[in-house]
């Protein structure tokens, strides 16, 4: 078996074909080392208990269930669950508030009108009427969805749980090779030249690196944002498209010290990660002290591989709504900055885990692939094997077809931020 990738769900994937099926596996990473791509590039934040599709909850809570017990098992993933607060404003807080009914039932998430939410987290700002908030299209923020299990973790830890795993049971890492063309060949050659003609059964037999041909039985593409350019020479479309997503931090200190003292939300004292549906969010990070900030914008961002995290980006976009609701922003100057790319599933954003001849595709984690990554590696293991059906983590058991692209029955998530 070879898998390409050793970002997060090459990781997750190798571990769970070895772990099931042992056998020789090599994974194959154009970078110096594991998780170095958009792995690296992540918040790492997970949801928990906060999505309102099932198929979301399910891969991305047996996920985190996993990581959780990783960590209480005495392995330091720096999961914080200092939970995720989603601010509501006039236009859509009935719709939001109704879209999650069940989670306030099931206790998994809880509302915060807006005089709780004053009295906990002093120095924001809910009135948003004047003539600049309104140009911005913001408006008066009425209430919140506080989400307490959720939370972020160190995606390099989480890594480093899986690779050294992957060590330990003799997978075979070759860094530095890029693979350049996956190779089409006739299951039955004829011995022509131009084989593989139209008419006969296909596979792939092997990668072209920059190392050199390696051969398999089968492969795992987990090449996340780059996927689609080993998948369109083949003619084979996964439906993701990469997407730009930048991230500012700053260190804490000064007025920002405020989102790092909020009782009441997290045994950490500090305000939990916070989101705008739609614009801008901001995550205190305990371990560094700093504070991160960003925002996912849609229309008008071109798809396509784009590593450069742009100042004005920041100041045209982030900084502008974030000083508002939060006026102790007012001048600060991100430190550091860094851009990743989201590998979007086009068709509804969760992700893709395929069979096509034996090769499997695996990715599409779009903006929560590290917290679907566990779920993602064991669908593709089992889709390795022509495995029907796959256990997560926990017990619960899924047809493998589950995220697939002919066969998905996925649900469209209402809450979305
Ligand atoms: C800014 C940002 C913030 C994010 N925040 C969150 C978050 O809070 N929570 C969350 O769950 N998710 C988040 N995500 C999404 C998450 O990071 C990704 O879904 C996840 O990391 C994808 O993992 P992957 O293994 O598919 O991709 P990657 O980590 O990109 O791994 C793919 C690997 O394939 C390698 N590769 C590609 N092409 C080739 C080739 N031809 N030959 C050899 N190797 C190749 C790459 O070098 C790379 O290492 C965020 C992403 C970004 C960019």
């Amino acid at each position: 078996m070879i898998v390409v990738g050793a970002g997060i769900v090459g990781l997750t994937s190798a571990f769970h074909y070895v772990k099931n099926n042992g056998g020789k596996v090599l994974v194959v990473e154009a970078q110096a080392g594991p998780a170095q791509g958009n792995t690296a590039r992540s918040v790492g934040g997970f949801r928990m208990g906060l999505f309102t599709s099932s198929i979301n909850r399910l891969i991305s809570e047996t996920t985190v269930k996993y990581y959780l017990d990783v960590q209480r098992g005495g392995y330091d993933l720096g999961i914080h669950q200092i939970g995720y607060l989603i601010l509501l404003d006039e236009l859509n807080y009935d719709m939001y508030v109704q879209r999650v009914q069940e989670l306030f039932r099931a206790g998994t998430a809880k509302l915060l009108l807006r005089d709780e939410l004053k009295s906990k987290v002093g120095f924001i700002q809910l009135d948003l009427v004047d003539e600049e908030a309104q140009l911005m299209g913001l408006r008066p923020i009425k209430g919140a969805i506080f989400s307490p299990f959720s939370g972020y973790l160190d995606v390099e830890k989480l890594a480093m749980h899986y690779y050294e795993k992957l060590v330990e049971m003799g997978v075979e890492f070759k860094f530095n090779t890029r693979v350049e063309r996956l190779k089409l060949a006739a299951v039955n050659k004829i011995g022509h030249p131009r084989e593989p003609f139209a008419w006969q059964e296909k596979k792939i037999e092997a990668v072209e690196t920059s190392r050199g041909l390696f051969e398999a039985e089968k492969f795992i593409l987990a090449t996340g944002a780059w996927s689609q350019e080993l998948l369109d020479p083949l003619g084979i479309d996964s439906y993701i498209k990469p997407k730009k997503r930048q991230i500012f931090a700053s260190p804490a200190g000064g007025e920002l010290e405020a989102f790092f003292n909020v009782k009441g939300f997290n045994d950490f004292g500090t305000l939990p990660m916070t989101f705008i549906p739609r614009g801008p969010f901001v995550a205190p990070r305990i371990r560094d002290r700093s504070l991160w900030m960003g925002l996912s914008d849609d229309i008008g961002r071109r798809w396509g591989l784009d590593f450069e995290a742009e100042d004005l980006f920041f100041y045209d976009n982030v900084y502008p709504l974030l000083r508002k609701i939060f006026p102790v922003i007012e001048g600060v100057r991100p430190q550091s900055k860094w851009a990743g790319c989201y590998s979007i599933n086009t068709i509804d954003e969760n992700p893709v885990a395929f069979r096509i001849m034996n090769l499997i595709v695996a990715t599409g984690g779009s903006g929560s692939g590290v917290m679907k990554a566990d779920s993602l590696g064991r669908i593709a293991a089992a889709l390795a094997v022509d495995r029907k059906e796959v256990e997560l983590y926990g017990g619960v058991k899924v047809p493998s077809t589950l995220l697939g692209i002919r066969e998905r029955r996925i649900e469209p998530e209402m809450l979305v931020f």
